[in-house]
Formats: C-alpha cells, sequence, structure tokens
C-alpha cells in the first residue's frame, strides 16, 4: 500500500485519480442531462473544492456561470464544529439554479449553512454536488443530489483537501493511518 507524509501526519492510498475521474464524469454526465436549458449557477465552496470544481465545471456542456465562497470549519484534522463564511455570497442568485459544489461532506454543518445563505437569495431551485460523504459522521439531515461516493468515517487529504494547508496538490485521495 503507497503511503506518504504530509503535515508529518501518515496517510495512505485510499481513492487513485482514475477513480476519482470516473466520479467526475459520471456527476458531469447527470448534470448536463438534467439541467440543460436552466439558467445555472455553478457555487463552489473554497478551498477544498478548487480542484474538484475545476474538473467538473470543464465538463459542463450547457451555458453556466460559476462563483465561490470560502468556509472554515477545520483545524488540522478536527471539526471546529462552527462554520465561519469567510468570502460571502454575492448577490443575483435570484431566480437562478443554483448548484452547490462541496467537495466532502462531513458533520453537514458547512453545507446547511450555505443553504441557509443561498435560500436567502430566492433561486428558484438548488442542488447539491458532493464528491465525497461521510454518513456516519453527518449530524445533519442534508440531502446531496450528486454524489461522487459515501467513505467511512476518516480524514482524507488530496485532490484539493487538506492537512492544515498541506496535501492540496495530491491527485490521488490519501487517507489518515493513524500510526
Ligand atoms: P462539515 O461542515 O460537513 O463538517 O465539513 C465540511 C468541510 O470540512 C469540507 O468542505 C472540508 O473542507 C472539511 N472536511 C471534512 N472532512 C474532511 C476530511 O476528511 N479531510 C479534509 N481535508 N477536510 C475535511
Amino acid at each position: 500500500m503507497k503511503t506518504i507524509k504530509a503535515h508529518n501526519k501518515k496517510f495512505e492510498l485510499f481513492i487513485e485519480a482514475s477513480e476519482i475521474s470516473r466520479m467526475v464524469d459520471n456527476i458531469a454526465e447527470k448534470l448536463n442531462h438534467d439541467l440543460k436549458g436552466e439558467e445555472v449557477i455553478f457555487l463552489g465552496i473554497l478551498d477544498g473544492t478548487f480542484i474538484f470544481a475545476a474538473d467538473l465545471i470543464r465538463k459542463i456542456e450547457f451555458d453556466c456561470q460559476v462563483t465561490f465562497v470560502k468556509m472554515s470549519s477545520y483545524k488540522g484534522t478536527l471539526t471546529t464544529g462552527s462554520v465561519e463564511t469567510l468570502i460571502g455570497i454575492g448577490t443575483g442568485l435570484e431566480g437562478k439554479t443554483i448548484v452547490i459544489i462541496e467537495d466532502i461532506v462531513d458533520t453537514g454543518l458547512t453545507l446547511e449553512r450555505i443553504l441557509k445563505l443561498v435560500r436567502d437569495q430566492k433561486p428558484a431551485k438548488i442542488l447539491t454536488v458532493a464528491l465525497l460523504f461521510k454518513p456516519d459522521a453527518c449530524i445533519r439531515d442534508i440531502r446531496i443530489d450528486y454524489l461522487g461516493r459515501e467513505i467511512p468515517n476518516e480524514f482524507v487529504i488530496g485532490y484539493g483537501l487538506d492537512c492544515d494547508g498541506f496535501g492540496r496538490n495530491l491527485a490521488d485521495i490519501y487517507k489518515i493511518t493513524g500510526a
């Protein structure tokens, strides 16, 4: 098993880039099918989603807008339980189809907070996309409309996901070994 060190912690290979690519293709195919003809704004949640959003959006075949919001709930490998908005949502979402792009849904607090902020802007429809979901960690009743895959409640890095800023550049996704 391939292992790496990032920010002094040991991680092992978990999801290879080829599988991630299939997950992204699968989500894009569904979005292209379901949302054609709608006025769509993709709303990526920074920082973790920057690679996933970039890959996904380049596979979208209809005219769309893209924007980002920056939230933070993680410090190192632990969630802080409170979600801060660091760069807010602009205006102009009214009457549009908003597709929120999240890298990973853990407790669900970030997505819950974003959903509230987006709802306040009175869009016509809100949809959620997540590459990864940890059902055993989720404490909110969150609907993910387009999901890559579920994972166990373990800390992962790579493909945009970080450990204190490190590991975002890894093409594959790695999980912490605890060793
Ligand atoms: P939630 O608010 O659902 O608990 O967490 C959402 C955010 O926490 C994600 O957007 C991501 O930035 C971060 N996060 C949650 N789980 C992980 C994980 O396993 N690894 C990393 N690197 N970040 C995570």
